[in-house]
């Protein structure tokens, strides 16, 4: 029985393809040429196209690249994130553990942990329907003048905001740019988007919440710019300059994002102090 248990395991990594993908620092580089070998060495298939498995090696940043290239694939793949430097948010391996990470893999029973992405839907005067999906976060702005737009939850008008932008993130990407903005960090279990003021204009004439706002699952967020001219729409770490927004719809996707399951997984929130507090001092 534990033989041909062993036999089965063995079989499965011949079945499982892998993708990397990585940024070109040589740290990164070497980490690569020492993880092909050793995935090679186990019999798995290295290959960009419908991987089972996708590792990024880098940081958060490339993590968010391997999401883009692979987002029209999310129900069948799993995503693991090597860190070159410290750990990241999207990651649980360091450069170092690669040994560890092939060993979970060749262990691998297929279990997963899966995080709710941003559906972004941005409708355009000529008609024309852009959707897009966001690991952190969608942000709209108006660089030249102030933005004007609507803001809209579950089709009734909430505010008209007035100010630089503002940012719709999913949980994980609360500790990206929305936390710079003052946003709340979100546990990544917690099916929610949140909403996060840039700059918003408040004095005695113009008047908005002020604080970000956390949207529970179903509700839908949709922003209707008053002056349907330029805007700059950031998805992650991709920037789009619109002409003739007419409006913009924002929910949780269907689809998730799912990681390979990995014994050593961090805490959120030793994450969350590791990456902004440190040791502190007692
Ligand atoms: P980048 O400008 O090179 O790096 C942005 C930084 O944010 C990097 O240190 C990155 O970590 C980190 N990061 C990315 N996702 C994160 C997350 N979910 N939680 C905590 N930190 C995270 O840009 P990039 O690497 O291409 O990443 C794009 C992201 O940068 C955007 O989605 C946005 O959230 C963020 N951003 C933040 C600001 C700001 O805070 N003022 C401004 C613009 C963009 P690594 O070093 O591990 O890659
Ligand atoms: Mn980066």
């Amino acid at each position: 029985m534990m033989v041909l248990e062993i036999v089965m395991i063995q079989m499965k990594n011949t079945d499982k393809k892998i993708a990397i993908i990585s940024n070109h620092k040589p740290q990164s580089e070497e980490v690569c040429r020492a993880l092909k070998q050793k995935l090679r060495q186990n019999n798995f298939i290295l290959t960009s196209k419908n991987p089972d498995v996708v590792i990024s090696v880098g940081g958060d940043g490339m993590l968010l690249s391997a999401f883009h290239k692979y987002e029209d694939q999310l129900d069948r793949v799993r995503f693991v994130g090597v860190h070159t430097g410290h750990l990241g948010f999207y990651t649980d391996y360091r450069d170092f553990e690669i040994d560890k990470l092939v060993d979970n893999l060749k262990l691998d029973t297929g279990a997963q942990v899966s995080y709710p992405i941003l559906n972004v839907k941005i409708i355009l005067g000529n008609g024309e329907v852009k959707t897009m999906r966001a690991l952190n976060e969608a942000t709209i702005k108006r660089t030249d003048r102030t933005m004007v737009v609507d803001l809209i939850i579950n089709h009734v008008h909430f505010e008209r905001f007035r100010g630089d932008g503002i940012s719709v993130s999913t949980p994980t990407g609360s500790t990206a740019y929305n936390k710079s903005l003052g946003g709340a960090v979100l546990h990544p279990t917690i099916e929610a988007l949140q909403v996060a003021e840039v700059a918003s204009l408040n004095n005695r004439v113009y008047r908005t919440l002020g604080s970000s706002i956390i949207v529970p699952k179903k509700d839908k967020i949709e922003l209707v710019p008053a002056r349907s001219d330029q805007h700059t729409i950031s998805i992650d770490n991709r920037t789009l300059n619109l002409k003739d927004v007419v409006r913009i719809e924002y929910q949780i996707d269907q689809h998730k994002i799912h990681f390979l399951a990995s014994p050593s997984h961090t805490s959120f929130w030793n994450r969350v102090k590791d990456a902004f507090i440190g040791e502190a001092d007692k």
